[in-house]
C-alpha cells in the first residue's frame, strides 16, 4: 500500500492541510471502495465534519460518486450510510512498458483497470524509436479519448537499465545498447502531457504495492530475469533509488569475480549467470554437446526453453536448474543486505517456478544462517503479466493520489 507522505507538511499552511485530508480521503476510498463517510471518519480520525464537506468537495469535483447504501450500524431504523466508489472515468493515464523486445501501450482508469493496450516493436536505434513511440503515445491518447470520452492526464513509462526519473534520460541500458539517451527530451519533443519514469524492475516492484498482494508489505525485492536481470527494492513501502536513481542494479553484482564478460564490461555479473538470455545461452551450449539434440536454433526463448525442460529435455531442464541456482546464490547476498520479508520472482521465470523453486531455497539456505532467513518468503510474483507496464500506470496513479511529487 502506498502511504501519503507526511513530510512535506511541516509548517503546512491551511490550504495544504487542506489538500492533505483532501488525498488522504481520496487514498482512502480507492482502496477500501466502497465505503462510507462514517468508515472514513473511523479510519482516519478526522471529524465527521471534516469527512463531510471534503467528501461533498469530492462528489462535486467528480472524483468520487455514491453507490448503493450500506449496511446501516444502528439496530435497525437508523439511516443506512451511502457508500462511496471512486469514480474511474474522472480522468485516464497511460501506461508504457518499453521492453527489449516489444514495448506495451495501455490505457487504464483511475482504478488501474487496463482498457485497452497496443503493442509495437521496440526499434534499436533509440533517435528512430522514441520519436515514433511519441507519436503513438500521442495518437493512443487522442483515439482514447475519442472512443471513451475521457481525457488521458499522464503518461507513465518504464525503460530498462539505468534511467535519470526527473529527465527521463537513459544513462545506461546495456541490454538495449542505449548509452546516454535523452529519451524524456525525444518524447517531449512532440508531447505535451506530464511524463513520469522510471526502471522497468523498480516498476514492477512498485505495482505489486499497488495491485499485488504485497500491498501490506513493506520491505521486498522484485527480480525480473527478462531484460538482463533487474531487481527493485522496495524499503518502508517505498522504491529505493539511491542518490542519483541507480540503486538496486544488482544484476552488475559480480558473482564471479574472474568470470564471463557482462555487457557492462565487467566480468562475472550476476545477470551473465542468471538472466533469461544467460539460461538460454547455457541451454544452447549444453544441447549442442548431447548428440541426439533435436534443434539448436539460436531463436529459442526462455518460454520455447520452459516448455522443453517440460517435454523432458534434459539439457532445457538442467540449463533451468542452473539458473535457479545462481538466482540462490544472488538472493543469499540479498537477503544479507536487507533483510526483506520476501524476494519475488516475476516476468518469464514464474512459468518454471515448480522447476527451480526447491533449487533457489536450497542453495538460499545453504548459504545462509536460519536466523536470517525467519519469516523470509521466496515466492513468485502474485501479478501474472506486464509487471513494469502496470507499474506505470501505479506511478502515474500515485501522483493522482499523493502529496509527496517525489515518487
Ligand atoms: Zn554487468
Amino acid at each position: 500500500m502506498r502511504k501519503i507522505s507526511l513530510e512535506n507538511t511541516q509548517a503546512a499552511g491551511k490550504k495544504t492541510i487542506k489538500e492533505v485530508n483532501q488525498k488522504l480521503i481520496l487514498n482512502l476510498i480507492r482502496e477500501h471502495q466502497p465505503i462510507s463517510r462514517v468508515e472514513i471518519s473511523n479510519r482516519t480520525e478526522l471529524q465527521r465534519s471534516t469527512v463531510t464537506i471534503i467528501t461533498e468537495r469530492l462528489l462535486n469535483e467528480n472524483w468520487v460518486y455514491e453507490g448503493e447504501s450500506g449496511p446501516s450500524n444502528t439496530n435497525g431504523g437508523g439511516r443506512r450510510p451511502r457508500n462511496m466508489y471512486l469514480n474511474p472515468d474522472k480522468q485516464h493515464v497511460l501506461g508504457v512498458e518499453v521492453g527489449r523486445e516489444q514495448t506495451i501501450l495501455a490505457v487504464a482508469d483511475l482504478n488501474g483497470k487496463i482498457l485497452s493496450r497496443k503493442l509495437t516493436e521496440t526499434k534499436r536505434d533509440a533517435s528512430v524509436f522514441f520519436p515514433a513511440l511519441a507519436k503513438a503515445i500521442k495518437s493512443y491518447a487522442r483515439e482514447s479519448r475519442l472512443r471513451t470520452g475521457v481525457e488521458v492526464t499522464g503518461v507513465g513509462i518504464g525503460l530498462g537499465g539505468y534511467i535519470e526519473k526527473a529527465t527521463g534520460r537513459i544513462i545506461a541500458a546495456e541490454n538495449f545498447g542505449w548509452m546516454d539517451v535523452p529519451a524524456g527530451d525525444l518524447l517531449r519533443k512532440s508531447l505535451d502531457l506530464p511524463l513520469y519514469f522510471e526502471n522497468n524492475a523498480k516498476l514492477a516492484a512498485f505495482a505489486e504495492i499497488w495491485f499485488g498482494r504485497e500491498k501490506g508489505r513493506r520491505n521486498f525485492i522484485y527480480i525480473s530475469t527478462r531484460d538482463g536481470l533487474g531487481t527493485g527494492v522496495i524499503i518502508n513501502g517505498e522504491i529505493y533509488n539511491g542518490a542519483r536513481d541507480g540503486a538496486a542494479e544488482f544484476g552488475h553484482f559480480a558473482l564471479f569475480p574472474y568470470g564471463e564478460r557482462c555487457a557492462c564490461g565487467n566480468y562475472g555479473c550476476w545477470e551473465v549467470y542468471a538472466s533469461d538470455m544467460a539460461t538460454v545461452r547455457r541451454y544452447l551450449q549444453m544441447s549442442k554437446s548431447t548428440e541426439n539434440a533435436s534443434d539448436h536454433s539460436p531463436d529459442i526463448n526462455i518460454s520455447h526453453l520452459i516448455q522443453r525442460a517440460r517435454q523432458a529435455d534434459d539439457a532445457a531442464k538442467k540449463a533451468l536448474q542452473g539458473t535457479a541456482e545462481y538466482l540462490g546464490l544472488g538472493i543469499a547476498n540479498l537477503v544479507f543486505g536487507f533483510n526483506p520479508e520476501a524476494v519475488l520472482i516475476g516476468d518469464s521465470l514464474m512459468e518454471a517456478w515448480d522447476i527451480i523453486a526447491e533449487i533457489i531455497h536450497t542453495t538460499v539456505r545453504s548459504r545462509v544462517p536460519s536466523y536470517y532467513l525467519e519469516g523470509l518468503e521466496i515466492i513468485p510474483s502474485s501479478i501474472k503479466e506486464s509487471h513494469s507496464l502496470l507499474g506505470a500506470i501505479a506511478l502515474t496513479l500515485a501522483h493522482d493520489f499523493s502529496i509527496s511529487r517525489n515518487l
